[in-house]
């Protein structure tokens, strides 16, 4: 007896079944390809889908949103997560390969945070880098850890926060003990300012 229609139908969805199950990999490979090579006119239809049917998405979103809210804040959290490593990654990355770039805003920011004010950062950096022998008392300056005598200071005045040399270490601990730094002085240094 021949079969029926319906059982023809059948027959077809249940080959259809098998199919995608013993092909999983194959069709979820083909998926992709197709997705990867298509996307604009995915994104275009979409974006016609969208434009015709805005009400309607919306409140689906909606919907979705009220319903998974802790899935969402979930997922959330952890993309912030990932993107954190991701962030700390190409700020290691950039710190390594732009040695020169980095000393220089370290520098940089480690005098605006102690309140050292000048008008000019670039050319302060400059100055301090150029600077090889002690302003005070003539010495060979050194830079590097840990800190002698000779290591290269930053002389700076802490009633009006003005630079005023580039000395040894030795010099500086030997000058008259300055105010502690009116913190007005510091708060009033933009330590964001774009260096680069
Ligand atoms: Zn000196």
């Amino acid at each position: 007896m021949p079969l029926t229609e319906e059982q023809k139908k059948e027959r077809k969805r249940e080959a259809s079944r098998k199919y995608r199950e013993a092909n999983r990999e194959k069709i979820k490979e083909a998926n992709r390809k197709y997705r990867e090579e298509n996307k604009e006119k995915d994104r275009l239809r979409n974006k016609n889908y969208y434009e015709n049917n805005r009400e309607k998405v919306r409140e689906r979103n909606n919907k979705y949103r009220e319903k998974n809210k802790d899935k969402i804040k979930e997922r959330n959290k952890n993309y912030w997560e990932a993107n954190k490593n991701m962030r700390n990654e190409a700020k290691r990355k950039y710190r390594e390969e732009n040695p020169e770039k980095v000393h220089k805003s370290d520098m940089i920011g480690n005098w605006k945070h102690r309140g050292v004010i000048h008008d000019d950062y670039k050319s302060l950096y400059n100055k301090y880098m150029n600077t090889d022998y002690c302003e005070c008392c003539g010495c060979k300056l050194t830079t590097g850890k840990p800190r002698t005598s000779t290591t290269k200071c930053l002389d700076h005045c802490h009633i009006t926060g003005l630079f005023r040399r580039v000395i040894c270490n030795g010099c500086n601990v030997k000058l008259p003990k300055q105010p502690k730094q009116h913190p007005q002085i510091i708060n009033n240094i933009n330590i964001n300012e774009d260096i680069s």
